[in-house]
Order: C-alpha cells, then structure tokens, then sequence
C-alpha cells in the first residue's frame, strides 16, 4: 500500500490524531497554512469525490459531521472557518486519498488555500 494516508491510519506513519472513529480520522496538517489546519479523511481510501458512488455518499455526511464538531469544540464556530477539498491536477491535489481540509485561527486569505 503506498498510499500514505492509508499509512496514517494504519499507524505505519505518526500523527497528531484530534478525532478517531470507525469511519474517518483527523489529524493536524504537517505544513499548516493557519493555526488551526486540520486533515479529515475517511478511514477507506478513495482517490477523490468522483470515486464515491451513491452507495458511499453517506461517508461524506459524517466527515461533514465531524468537522461541525471539532470546529464547535475549538471555537470556531463563532469566527469562522473553511472547508477545502482538492481534486485532481488543477486542484492541486497532492495527496491521492480524499480529505477535507479545515483552516481556522485567522482571517483566511484565498490564497491561504
Ligand atoms: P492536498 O494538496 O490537498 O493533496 O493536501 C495534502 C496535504 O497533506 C498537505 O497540506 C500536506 O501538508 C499534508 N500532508 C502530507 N503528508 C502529511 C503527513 O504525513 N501528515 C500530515 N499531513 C500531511
């Protein structure tokens, strides 16, 4: 398996966790872009959305989920936050497993993306 979140969650590469359970995982971003920079993906790997069938789209309900819980939990429902998902070469998608970015802590440039 050379995916490496895949790795991540298979304990095979450290990270600093902030959420866990059976379907999706969150940990903080190696290289943040604010202070607040978290990753949040689900625990199957997928390239991207346009892997995810009608059957599978409960999974992105529940990281929806967990990210209204951990912003809740740090505060930053009452400052505001963003949610980036990259796809793809011009979405300069690095890593070839969905996540859902999450950036808080400060007034986000659009470049902070
Ligand atoms: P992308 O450009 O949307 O694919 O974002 C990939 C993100 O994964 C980047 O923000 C990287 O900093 C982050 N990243 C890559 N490797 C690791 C790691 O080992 N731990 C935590 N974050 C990582």
């Amino acid at each position: 398996m050379s995916c490496i979140f895949c790795k991540i969650i298979n304990g095979e590469i450290p990270s600093n966790k902030v959420y866990e359970d059976d379907k999706v995982l969150a940990f903080n971003d190696i290289n943040p872009v604010a202070p607040f920079h978290v990753l949040v993906i689900p625990k199957k790997h997928y390239e991207s959305i346009l892997d995810i069938n009608d059957n599978d789209m409960e999974i992105i309900a529940h990281i929806h989920k967990v990210i209204n819980k951990l912003v809740k939990e740090n505060g930053y429902d009452k400052t505001g936050f963003r949610i980036i998902n990259n796809c793809g070469n011009d979405g300069c998608q690095e890593v070839k497993h969905i996540h859902y970015h999450v950036l808080a802590g400060k007034k986000l440039d659009w470049y902070d993306a």
